[in-house]
């Protein structure tokens, strides 16, 4: 293909909200020094953007999703797949995932701490791992990785497997754990290994030398595990199948590199880069510029603090977020503005006012130095409503970055 561009998806998760009172009415968008989102505001074309559809709240991993072309509705697997492949586990077509946590139960195998005490030593993570990865039951293999804290994720893998079951995860302390049950027929076996697994890895883990060392410590022994968030991995079209293209994620959280990886993306690690305002947003930079420059046709950029700082309802840490995200996109332009198109926005809103998700689009801004500018100068929600393109929705966004990048071709002769 002649003269193309490397797409740029910048997304801020849940950078969106509402006007805040107390701020002299002003969104944190409004409110942030942004010269470089507002250059590209300038000189691109901005819209109002319902991520999944109007009215919708979005969760992230199925904004993400729309965002990269593909409709939820028909491709989410549940969040489980997601964060396993997050995680580093090869989830298959036909393999069922989980979410999971390290817990502890006591004799008759109800729940006295669900995080068992939440922090834990490599060495622990190390071992607990692997008394559960490689487990077989019946004709059934579990792949298990052990994440952050207490946190890991879990694969069924074998024939006939089905998402399809209630919970194991009581979600209280003091209860016993569930016994899963199939929601249809066909998905008895997985419930039935499911109920074996909790079993067994409740036996294996009980007598793990680590355990008794954490109870002379004082501390809650890992000696169970709670799954939830099942998920079948379904086969989706890859990006390359899809627009042959060569993508890649920069992101530090594991839903964000899962959901990337879903539809084929390669995961580029950036050292230093966190989930948090913590991140190290110059590598981010220098990963990004490295990627356009190796030959990426498409490079996604997830930044995470600004949903933390609105979960927390910290107004100044999103503020912050928002100005340091901006700094970062100003070295990524400096090195290869004649290479990329970009587009700018957030999976979602949400607002610092109610901590939660929220259905309130959000701005977006589309900028290459041929695209025709409209008459918006500011990269905002308010903004943004007077913007060329008007109000889209999140799967309008590929389609419009590979249009400009020079990856879609003609229709018509
Ligand atoms: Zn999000
Ligand atoms: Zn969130």
């Amino acid at each position: 293909m002649s003269d193309t561009r490397t797409a740029l998806l910048l997304v801020m998760d849940g950078v969106g909200d509402r006007l805040l009172p107390d701020r002299g009415n002003r969104t944190p968008l409004q409110i942030a020094s942004t010269p470089n989102f507002d250059t590209l505001a300038r000189q691109g074309q901005s819209a109002l953007m319902n991520v999944i559809g109007p009215g919708i709240t979005p969760g992230s991993d199925a904004a993400h999703l729309a965002l990269f072309g593909y409709d939820p509705v028909e491709t989410y697997p549940g969040r489980g797949p997601l964060e396993a492949l997050g995680a580093g586990l090869d989830s298959k077509p036909g393999s069922v995932a989980f979410r999971s946590n390290f817990a502890t139960v006591d004799d008759d195998f109800v729940v006295v701490d669900r995080r068992a005490g939440r922090e834990f030593t490599e060495e622990e993570h190390a071992a607990l791992q692997a008394a559960i990865d490689g487990m077989v039951i019946d004709d059934v293999k579990v792949h298990f990785v052990a994440t952050v804290e207490h946190r890991g994720a879990l694969v069924l893998e074998g024939p006939g497997l089905y998402a399809d079951i209630s919970e194991v995860d009581p979600h209280e302390t003091g209860k016993r754990v569930l016994i899963s049950k199939p929601l249809r027929p066909d998905a008895k076996k997985t419930a039935d290994v499911v109920n074996k697994l909790m079993r067994q890895v409740h036996l294996k883990l009980r007598d793990l030398p680590i355990n008794k060392d954490r109870v002379d410590r004082g501390l809650p022994p890992a000696n169970a595990i709670l799954v939830r968030g099942a998920g079948r991995h379904e086969e989706v079209a890859s990006l390359e199948e899809k627009y042959h293209i060569r993508s890649a994620v920069i992101a530090g959280g594991a839903l964000y590199i899962g959901t990337a990886k879903f539809v084929g993306m390669e995961h580029v690690t950036v050292e230093g880069q966190t989930g948090t305002i913590d991140t190290n947003f110059d590598n981010i930079a220098q990963k990004t510029i490295e990627c356009v420059n190796s030959g990426y046709n498409y490079v996604f950029v997830h930044i995470k603090a600004t949903d933390n700082a609105s979960h927390d309802g910290n107004t100044d840490e999103k503020i912050l977020a928002i100005e340091r995200t901006d700094t970062m996109l100003g070295k990524i332009i400096d090195a290869v503005s004649d290479k990329i198109v970009i587009a700018v926005t957030g999976d979602h809103s949400t607002p610092l006012s109610t901590r939660e998700h929220a259905c309130d689009p959000v701005p977006i801004v589309f900028w290459s130095d041929f695209i025709r500018p409209d008459d918006v100068e500011r990269f905002s929600e308010i903004d943004a409503a007077g913007g060329a393109l008007h109000t889209i929705r999140g799967l309008d966004v590929m389609p419009l970055l590979l249009g400009y990048s020079g990856y879609i071709e003609k229709f018509g002769a």
